[in-house]
């Protein structure tokens, strides 16, 4: 939503500075919510806010300044509004409203504004820049919310960017333009809703005031740093309040506004928080905010704020929600939303939240766990084709599967070889010093390696520059091991890494199982063919390249097994539908363009196997007839179970196969709500909808044995 808003402002022609930030977060939960079933899957497994006046308390001072007060009645679907805007700033400005607002009123320096201009969905004023200052700009407006639509999914949810409104909730995304606002621009606010009895709402912010009579609720949120946006939040809400004390002694309000339906979980999801504050406060630095509140939402979205996350009532059930996204959205409030990413330098904030939150919740439960999380982020950055590498400068947020396994994914795995090379303790120092110095502010990687480079006092720009503006991975091969014999004892092995051109600078595990044990040892991988002198403590058996996978490279074939998600991501899949006509062609067809989310590139099943991955649907005999064919067959682990089966291959080229095979058309019909959830695995069996059996094909690592 952050970058739609930005690009109607671009469209407007006005140079921009900042993009909306508020609204970043939504793509976090927005992956949970895109493969719901599959984090199931995974887990089937496996006081008061009128305290106080220190809160938030800006770093940065912000020259603009939103006094807002909005009425909203969901019945009427109706929203009213004045707003007054004090900007200490002498540029030129451009203000911004949705089209679908009448203006009521609008003034700047008590003159009427000037006459607008259509951007879009958004009708834009230019305000020329002015010497005296403040200056002042009122507005009033007043229009009409779009009818909540609960039967919406995720995607649509995103897609429609319009401010919606019902007795079960009110979501007044700040995309959708329901407030005036400068474009472009950071802002402090302060803002006043009404609404009718019974129901609650909420922006970002400091709760200063509430109240409630019959005549209806009111409350005031102050939002005192520059932030970029505002997202208004209503519905019959109970509401469960917990103080706690920060690190710093200063009150923490955490908040629950729950539909009726899920008022049980608030106990916990206030535990939750609690355990989040305190893990990020002793490893990072003070909360920057005074509260925290998790709101439920009719419609199944996702959405993440500064001191706030936003959660469909379906989501909220899901019992991993706690202990997963609600850190990962919790952390945001340090990275993202209390350090503003430097988007057009690239979005480092994803990949440290992945790694201070998802992937560090990992290592806390084993280093097996840690291993397959990183095993899984290599695989799938196999799975996607050159043209998908995107560098990590050009990441802003999360649009689609590529974005996510490079912006999320590998930025997360760069902040661990950093740690590996730095060390813990001086890891978790740069980051303090971050926080204590860019906080409110925007930063950038640059920012980020400074900070590394005063902690550890070391150069790194080799690494950060190879990390971040080189597309793609390394890919490193272990080429020859040989024992060597020294002063007439078998304790050295020569090991030969090769990597392709241009060669990266790297720090390369090396496992030598020996007949003691094994143990590791790291050489620093600098030439595109290098050899390596290594002396163990007992004799040599076998060399091993990288067996925890620390290093983001390439895995070569036999150490990523061919994953479902190839053939749904890689772009450049071809697809072959068996069924020629008729209504078992259209579920073919449905399917396919949900695993793909695109217009599928489909060939003659009569054709030969291109050079690309491909994707083969049909039933059963007709599978069995076009495998027969090429001269595969089904995997024996699989073999007559269940209505339906997909599975991964690799063929003698190295390309990847998938093959979806169903008993009959009502079998195949099954697979289209959850197929696209299994896109980690090699394999899974279907029994209707339900997957009954799944895994991946085992993998190999690179190991040469030493006779
Ligand atoms: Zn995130």
């Amino acid at each position: 939503m952050g970058g739609m808003r930005n690009s109607r402002i671009t469209d407007s022609g006005r140079n921009v500075r900042t993009v909306s930030y508020a609204s970043l977060l939504i793509v976090c939960i927005a992956a949970i919510l895109f493969f719901p079933a599959a984090f199931a899957a995974e887990a089937a497994e496996s006081g008061s806010g009128q305290e106080a006046s220190h809160v938030g308390s800006p770093v940065v001072d912000s020259p603009l300044r939103y006094d807002i007060s909005v009425h909203i009645d969901p019945v009427e679907r109706t929203l009213r509004g004045r707003s007054v805007i004090t900007a200490n700033t002498r540029e030129e400005l451009t203000l911004v409203i949705g089209r679908r607002f009448e203006v009521l009123k609008a003034r700047v320096d008590d003159e009427q504004i000037g006459s607008s201009a259509t951007v879009g969905a958004m009708r834009a004023w230019r305000i020329p820049g002015e010497e005296k200052l403040p200056r002042r700009i009122e507005i009033e407006w007043r229009g009409e919310l779009s009818p909540l639509d609960t039967s919406l999914d995720h995607r649509q949810t995103l897609g429609q960017n319009e401010p919606v409104s019902g007795e079960s909730g009110t979501f007044l995304p700040d995309s959708s333009g329901w407030y005036p606002y400068l474009a472009g621009e950071l802002a402090s606010y302060d803002l006043s809703m009404e609404l009718p009895a019974g129901q609650r709402g909420l922006v970002a912010g400091r709760l200063m005031e509430e109240s409630e009579s019959s005549q209806g609720y009111r409350a005031r949120f102050e939002f005192p740093a520059p932030t970029g946006g505002i997202d208004l939040m209503a519905g019959p809400y109970i509401v469960e309040t917990r103080t706690i004390r920060s690190a710093g002694g200063k009150p923490i309000v955490l908040r629950t506004y729950f539909h009726r339906e899920v008022g049980d979980l608030a106990g916990e999801y206030l535990d939750s928080v609690k355990g989040y504050i305190d893990l990020y406060e002793s490893w990072i630095g003070a909360y920057p905010f005074t509260e925290f509140s998790i709101v439920s939402s009719p419609t199944p979205t996702g959405f993440g704020m500064p001191t706030l996350t936003y959660l469909g009532l379906e989501v909220l059930r899901l019992p991993f929600i706690r202990a997963t996204s609600l850190g990962h959205e919790v952390l945001h409030n340090w990275w993202g939303n209390g350090v503003y990413p430097d988007y057009a330098k690239g979005n480092w904030s994803e990949g440290l939240t992945t790694f201070m939150a998802d992937y560090a919740y990992k290592e806390r439960e084993n280093d097996a766990a840690a291993r397959e999380m990183r095993q899984g982020w290599l695989r799938d950055f196999a799975a996607l084709s050159p043209s998908q590498y995107a560098p990590l400068t050009s990441f802003t947020s999360r649009t689609h599967g590529a974005s996510q396994i490079v912006g999320y994914n590998k930025a997360a795995m760069v902040f661990l070889m950093l740690r590996d090379l730095l060390g813990r303790e001086t890891f978790d120092r740069a980051l303090q010093a971050f926080w204590r110095e860019q906080r409110f502010r925007v930063a950038s990687w640059e920012d980020l390696q400074r900070a590394f480079e005063a902690a550890s006092g070391r150069n790194l720009h080799a690494f950060f520059d190879q990390w971040l503006t080189r597309p793609g991975a390394p890919a490193v091969r272990l080429t020859e091991a040989v024992r060597v014999k020294a002063e007439g004892e078998n304790r050295h092995v020569s090991v030969t890494l090769e990597q392709t051109e241009p060669a990266y600078r790297l720090r390369v595990p090396i496992a030598v199982r020996t007949q003691q044990g094994e143990e590791i040892r790291t050489v620093d991988l600098e030439n595109t063919r290098q050899v390596f002198s290594i002396e163990t403590d007992a004799l040599p058996l076998e060399v091993i390249l990288d067996p925890d996978l620390r290093l983001f490279r390439h895995l070569m074939p036999q150490e990523a097994t061919p994953i479902l998600r190839q053939v749904m991501v890689n772009k450049t899949t071809v697809t072959v539908l068996l069924p020629e006509s008729g209504p078992v062609r259209d579920a073919a067809e449905v399917l396919v363009t949900k695993l793909q989310h695109r217009a599928p590139k489909l060939i003659p099943g009569t054709d030969n196997m291109p050079a690309a991955p491909a994707l083969v649907i049909g039933l059963q005999d007709q599978v069995d007839a076009w495998l027969a064919r090429h001269e595969l067959r089904r995997p024996e682990d699989i073999k007559g179970k269940g209505s339906a089966q997909a599975w991964t291959t690799r063929l003698p080229d190295g390309t990847t196969l998938a093959v979806v095979s169903a008993r009959d058309i009502e079998s195949l019909a099954a697979l289209t709500r959850p197929l696209p959830h299994y896109g980690r695995q090699s394999y899974v069996v279907f029994e209707g909808a339900k997957a009954v059996s799944k895994g991946t094909w085992p993998t190999r690592p690179q190991a040469v044995k030493l006779d």
